[in-house]
């Protein structure tokens, strides 16, 4: 597999600090999974960190420290009860591809369809079920409506392969599309293309697809 599109350094540099939403973490973190190169620049940028705050004097704690810390844990999330997914879930099996490890802990949402040739699943993060994140499918040759993103979108190809004017995105790869990028991208003709996106927080998708989407997905 031949990765060339990876995030950018200041979206490893997020990831390295933990200050990543829950939902493009995930996506970076499926292409850490296979890509090498992002793990040895995520390692160097852990490592700064660490030396960075190794070097920092030491703060004084507040008083009410321990209290808060622990009102903080009692305020986290509680992990999933497994007993209590909805029936809507789909065995990962059935996906039709091997997930990432990254994605064994989520749960995987039926297909659903979308516009012709294009179908979604609903990907939901334990502890997060406000993050933004599907699997999208498009069918052999699909062409998707020119449309246009409010903030930063992430995609990591699954399986396929897509095009845009910016290049061609295959398995491995993972594409950062920004608030300046309009673009119609297109799966290869010869095979489907299954993809794993996360939008960042509240951002919507412009132009006529953003409100299809909207409609029936609710990005
Ligand atoms: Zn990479």
């Amino acid at each position: 597999m031949t990765i060339t599109h990876h995030p950018s350094d200041e979206t490893l540099l997020q990831q390295a600090a933990g200050m990543l939403s829950a939902g493009p973490a995930l996506v970076v973190a499926v292409h850490l999974e296979g890509c090498e190169s992002c793990r040895r620049r995520l390692l160097g940028f852990e490592a700064t960190g660490g030396a960075l705050l190794e070097t920092m004097p030491p703060q004084p704690m507040r008083h009410d420290a321990l209290a808060r810390a622990l009102g903080r844990l009692d305020q986290a999330p509680s992990p999933p009860r497994h007993a209590a997914r909805p029936p809507t879930v789909m065995r990962h099996r059935r996906v039709g591809l091997d997930l990432p490890a990254s994605l064994q802990h989520c749960e995987i949402g039926r297909w659903r369809w979308g516009i012709p040739g294009f179908r979604w699943s609903r990907v939901t993060i334990p502890g997060y079920a406000d993050a933004r994140v599907v699997l999208l499918k498009g069918k052999a040759g699909l062409r998707l409506p020119l449309h246009g993103h409010a903030g930063t979108e992430y995609l990591q190809v699954l399986s396929g392969a897509l095009s845009d004017a910016r290049g061609r995105y295959l398995p491995g790869d993972l594409d950062e599309v920004g608030s300046d990028v309009d673009h119609r991208p297109a799966v290869d003709a010869d095979s489907e293309c299954v993809c794993l996106v996360a939008l960042e927080g509240d951002t919507l998708l412009r132009g006529p697809l953003g409100r299809l989407l909207w409609s029936v997905i609710g990005f």
